[in-house]
């Protein structure tokens, strides 16, 4: 499943917007127009004005519709989920090289907002996903304490843990501890 650069820049987002949300078992980090103003710079989220209120609560808002695509129990529900969110999307696509990236193609409207940019940008690469059958590939983190989302890359899609060197690393040690007292 080798994706391409768009791709993988468009998951690294899409997971880590999800990731804001206190929903996933942290604090909500995108409370403010700060946090915001970071998050757009983080992503490099291209043609992007002076942010408002109304910014925040669209992008908080497709945070959560994006999270249901996440948590979906199974395909045909993701795709029900996913369908919603394009329906209420504009999207126009269109060829771009802005910023030295390569010829890529952008769906967002022209003077789109940035919540309906991500909708539309995150939401078609997602799109693209189900349509190649990595639906399972969307996941939530098995560890006890965390709910954070990620996109499982590996080739026999054996990944459960949001980060390897975090999660991954803690229950590692748990499990070790637990077979030392057994
Ligand atoms: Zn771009
Ligand atoms: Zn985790």
């Amino acid at each position: 499943m080798p994706f391409g650069h768009d791709m993988v820049h468009s998951l690294a987002t899409v997971v880590d917007l999800i990731n804001t949300s206190p929903a996933t078992g942290g604090p909500d980090r995108l409370t403010d127009l700060r946090e915001l103003g970071e998050f757009v710079e983080r992503h490099q989220v291209s043609g992007v004005g002076e942010l408002c209120s109304s910014d925040l609560n669209q992008v908080r808002a497709a945070r959560e519709a994006f999270h249901k695509v996440f948590t979906a129990p199974d395909q045909a529900t993701a795709v029900i989920r996913l369908n919603t969110l394009l329906s209420e999307t504009r999207i126009t696509p269109r060829l771009t090289e802005h910023d030295g990236h390569p010829l890529h193609v952008h769906y967002f409207a022209p003077g789109a907002s940035v919540g309906e940019h991500l909708s539309a940008d995150l939401g078609v690469a997602l799109a693209h996903l189900l349509v190649e059958g990595e639906w399972e590939r969307l996941r939530t983190c098995s560890a006890p304490d965390c709910d954070n989302v990620f996109v499982d890359e590996s080739r026999n899609r054996s990944r459960v843990y949001c980060d390897s060197r975090t999660c991954g690393n803690r229950m590692h040690v748990a499990a070790y501890r637990a077979r030392r007292r057994a």
